[in-house]
């Protein structure tokens, strides 16, 4: 392609609204453009990148027998109803009217439809198992969209479904899903690590992993093992530390009744209240030692009701059991007022220092951001200390030998043991041998990846720019003719762009009319793997190659150059 006609705008300037480094190089390289608040366009540079990620995560599903297929994003209402997620999704959901008075949904997933559809096409036990993935638009209202693509409100994912007669016959789909997910994440350039996980929204009662990409920007926290495998997402690693230590986290319990009638005066009743409180707006986890609660956290990954707020804080002046009155301490007050950013309620229980803390969580700041609790975000570095030992101990839960570390992670695939959650309440059943009806078991298994091109630049940049891995590089080569007015220059890098092209290399030609320097700086910032400057030397047949990677940079002839690409 050529530079000079393509909409490539390249940015100097650092835009302020980016946070993260991918997002300030995607806006700055001219791959992305924002159209509201987590959604954006793909420019002709990002488009490339991201079908290249899609067609590695294509082979690899293909290669381990999965069938591509597309459902609409567009879905009727009544499936949502089926299943219970119309009411237990929440305001993730986003939900459409039609002219007809009917309801639909736009798919933040896909369970529904897919199993609707197998229940009608499959009938029979000899038809399965079947693996069927599509790579499609999802919608989500996050409640926080930020950096970028990394938690957009429309993304790309690749969603694929696994239909069985076993949960043995699932579990062999499982492991080939895990191993392509290895593949494709390699393939990607991406340094990762699987974890167990929880199954969220997405739900069932199997075993899961995430595919976490490794970045100090991810919103995961990962628990790995000195000394064993060992490697868990916090949450997780956190309810088998419970169960290791003997303690007991207490159950989500998913009623909603209204906390301004309830007279709360001690620890326990908050805690009580909060667990109550724990319904598609917010939810609660509650950590018991020694039958104690020591720390209780309110996550509002939803939309929070804030009369029900104003109603718990003006609560929370609380006496302990030993008839020490607690003295109501509020963080912040302000970001209650003013809702900007109001995303829940955190209560910190320090029982040496007989003190309740009730912060009323909005900026994004220590100790009044709560969504997504992060140890070592959200906490002061002492608290962090108390709560790790207190809640997870610092034994692996596994092997009781190593301690654990926390390493932050991005979540860019996820994995799911469903069994039969969907089957059940569609009516997905099969005939078996003997000619008796059964539910049909379930995996189910996504990759983020819009979310992934992100992951890959986090990973591979410098202070200079991009660097992409050559496979989803979004060209090979920059062939860079310093001075356009040089005929010469111009007749040798247009003569190595077709012979380049030819090979089936992807090219990119900055046949701009532009200083040196900003042919230069653009270059490294949009971060092709391979570069060939047809430069001063051009008379001589000279050209000089450069690597984006390390930086080396050779003379070589025109003729060694194009050997040494192709
Ligand atoms: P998260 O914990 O980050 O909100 P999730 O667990 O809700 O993600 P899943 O339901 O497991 O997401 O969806 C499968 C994959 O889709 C995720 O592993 C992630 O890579 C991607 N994904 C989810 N939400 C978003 C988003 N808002 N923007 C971009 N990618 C996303
Ligand atoms: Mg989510
Ligand atoms: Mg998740
Ligand atoms: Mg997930």
């Amino acid at each position: 392609m050529r530079q000079n006609k393509m909409i490539l705008p390249t940015l100097r300037e650092v835009p302020k609204e980016a946070e993260i480094t991918s997002h300030r190089l995607m806006l700055r390289a001219g791959l992305i453009r924002q159209l509201a608040s987590g959604i954006y366009t793909y420019l002709p540079l990002g488009l490339r990148v991201l079908k290249k990620a899609e067609q590695i995560v294509r082979e690899e599903m293909e290669r381990a027998g999965a069938q591509e297929l597309l459902f609409s994003a567009l879905q009727p209402a009544e499936l949502w109803h089926q299943t219970g997620r119309w009411d237990d999704y929440g305001p993730e959901l986003v939900r459409l009217h039609d002219r007809h008075d009917r309801d639909f949904v736009l798919g933040p997933t896909h369970e529904e439809v897919i199993t609707t559809l197998v229940k009608q096409e499959v009938s029979s036990y000899k038809k399965l198992p079947i693996n069927l993935f599509q790579i499609q638009t999802k919608y989500r209202d996050e409640r926080r969209p930020r950096f970028g693509v990394m938690r957009a409100r429309e993304f790309v994912m690749k969603d694929a479904y696994s239909f069985h007669t076993s949960w043995d016959d699932l579990d062999v789909t499982y492991k080939a899903m895990y191993e392509a997910y290895n593949n494709i994440f390699t393939r990607l350039g991406l340094f990762f690590r699987p974890v167990e996980a929880n199954a969220g929204a997405i739900g069932g009662e199997g075993e899961n992993h995430e595919f976490m990409a490794m970045a100090e920007v991810g919103e995961d926290t990962i628990a790995v093992c000195s000394h064993c495998e060992y490697a868990a997402n916090l949450e997780k690693a956190e309810a088998a530390g419970h169960e290791a230590a003997g303690l007991q986290p207490s159950e989500e319990i998913a009623a909603t009744e209204k906390l301004h009638t309830q007279d709360i005066k001690t620890i326990d009743q908050l805690v009580e209240s909060l667990s109550l409180e724990a319904s598609r707006f917010l939810k609660t986890i509650v950590y018991l030692a020694d039958g104690e609660p020591v720390v209780a956290v309110v996550r509002g990954d939803h939309d929070v009701n804030e009369t029900k707020l104003k109603d718990l804080v003006a609560a929370t002046t609380l006496e302990l059991a030993n008839d020490t009155t607690i003295e109501r301490t509020l963080n912040a007050p302000v970001g209650f007022i003013g809702p900007v950013g109001l995303t829940g309620v955190k209560i910190i229980v320090d029982r040496e220092a007989a003190q309740v803390t009730a912060g009323i969580t909005g900026a994004n700041e220590r100790d009044y951001h709560i969504t997504n609790v992060v140890i070592g975000r959200d906490y002061t570095p002492d608290q962090v200390a108390d709560i790790r030992n207190v809640i997870e101990g610092d034994r692996c839960p596994n092997c009781a030998e190593g301690s654990l570390e926390f390493h932050r992670g991005i979540e860019c695939g996820h994995i799911f043991k469903l069994g039969t959650k969907y089957s059940a309440k569609i009516g997905a059943t099969y005939l078996d041998e003997n000619q008796k009806s059964q539910e049909m078991i379930m995996g189910c298994y996504g990759i983020g990846i819009s979310r992934c091109l992100a992951a890959i630049i986090e990973q591979n940049n410098d202070e200079s720019g991009i660097i992409w891995p050559i496979a989803v590089a979004p060209f090979h080569v920059h062939v860079i003719p310093v001075n356009v007015k040089d005929a010469e220059q111009v007749a040798i890098a247009e003569n190595l762009y077709r012979r380049l092209q030819a090979q089936g290399i992807d090219v990119l030609l900055d046949d701009r009319d532009e200083r040196p320097g900003v042919k230069f700086k653009d270059s490294d910032l949009i971060g092709l793997p391979l570069r060939i400057t047809v430069g001063k030397r051009a008379s001589e047949g000279i050209v000089e190659f450069k690597v984006r990677k390390t930086g080396e940079s050779v003379e070589l002839s025109v003729e060694k150059a194009f050997e040494e690409v192709t």
